[in-house]
């Protein structure tokens, strides 16, 4: 393979930088020419493309976001749309595509490969909900992120014997709530995976806990769990506590990347050239007790990915 293309899709990770220096890196290192799609899919179709060098891509391993920027595309999901992308690829010589992104993007690798250009799969979302790999790029820098704001946060719940609603990222997944919510110390950890109780989980937790003499609380709760304003209202209402809700939003999708998620990324990125290099099928990376593994897509998108009950469990456990 003499000419590859790397691209970011669907929503941006912190360490997708480093990925692509690997990529780039790795792909030059083997003799291959390296190009950097702009804009997702949207600029495979559009032909938003570059050749990148080795110093193109210097000084960024550290920087969140993605300098090939991120989209979503409608269009892309159309034959027609992958058709003017097979056309971009053909007119600049690109025989394989490192597509870094969440299982959206992964559809999209499935179908353009179809077509004949050979798409390798990075994982690259700060939700961790990949069923193919245990730890997705961004997502150790997220729970980072939010574990630094709820202390933060904590600092002045302390100080005024509050309670403070705290609304994390996970409309589906709640491996970002579960996993900062351990690392704060939360009393209670509301996640969409497991059904809760009001006045059970959030309102009884509590209770116990000030018999024992603690005066403020941090709740953790993920966005596909419900209204974090209309909680701390509710839960000010039937305890008497000031309440306030904190929602971390977009803070937690930004950010420099922890050393984990660009040592993560750097593997993948590399593993996945040297898979092109190899003349492998198309597949998608995951990382399986500290191994770098692939999967063909097709299987890689069928794995189901669990929430970790004994750790839902431990976390109530200690909260006590
Ligand atoms: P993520 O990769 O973060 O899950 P999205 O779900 O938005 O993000 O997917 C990113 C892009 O991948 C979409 O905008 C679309 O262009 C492409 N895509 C998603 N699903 C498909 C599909 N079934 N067929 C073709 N392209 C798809």
């Amino acid at each position: 393979m003499k000419t590859i293309a790397v691209l970011t899709s669907g929503g941006d990770a912190p360490g997708m930088n480093a990925a692509v220096r690997a990529v780039v890196r790795t792909g030059i290192y083997n003799d291959m020419r390296v190009m950097g799609v702009y804009n997702g899919y949207e600029g495979l179709m559009n032909g938003d493309i570059e050749e990148l060098s080795l110093r193109s891509i210097g000084n960024i391993i550290q920087r969140g976001g993605t300098v090939l920027r991120s989209a979503r595309s409608a269009e892309f999901t159309q034959e027609s749309g992958r058709l003017r992308a097979l056309e971009t690829c053909k007119k600049f010589g690109i025989e394989g595509l490192v597509v870094i992104g969440g299982d959206g993007s992964y559809r999209g690798a499935l179908e353009f490969s179809r077509l004949g250009v050979t798409c390798v799969g990075v994982p690259g979302t700060i939700d961790n909900d990949i069923g193919c790999t245990d730890y997705t790029i961004g997502f150790d820098t997220a729970i980072n992120t939010v574990m630094e704001m709820v202390d933060k946060v904590r600092d002045t719940t302390e100080s005024h014997s509050r309670c403070s609603v705290i609304e994390v990222m996970g409309r589906d997944a709640g491996y970002i709530g579960l996993e900062a919510g351990i690392a704060v110390g939360a009393t209670s950890i509301l996640i969409p995976e497991f059904e809760y109780d009001f006045d059970k989980d959030v309102l009884g937790r509590m209770q116990n806990t000030i018999v024992t003499g603690k005066r403020h609380f941090v709740i953790i709760v993920a966005e596909g769990v419900g209204d974090a304003m209309e909680m701390a209202k509710k839960i000010e209402q039937f305890t008497g506590i000031e309440t306030r809700a904190t929602i971390l939003g977009y803070v937690q999708r930004g950010g420099s990347p922890t050393v984990r998620d660009r040592v993560l990324a750097s593997r993948m990125g590399n593993e996945a050239v040297r898979l092109l290099r190899d003349g492998e099928e198309s597949c998608v990376i995951g990382v399986r007790n500290e191994e770098i593994v692939h999967y063909p897509i097709e299987e890689g998108l069928a794995m189901k990915k669990t929430i970790d009950v004994e750790q839902y469990r431990m976390a109530y456990e200690i909260s006590i």
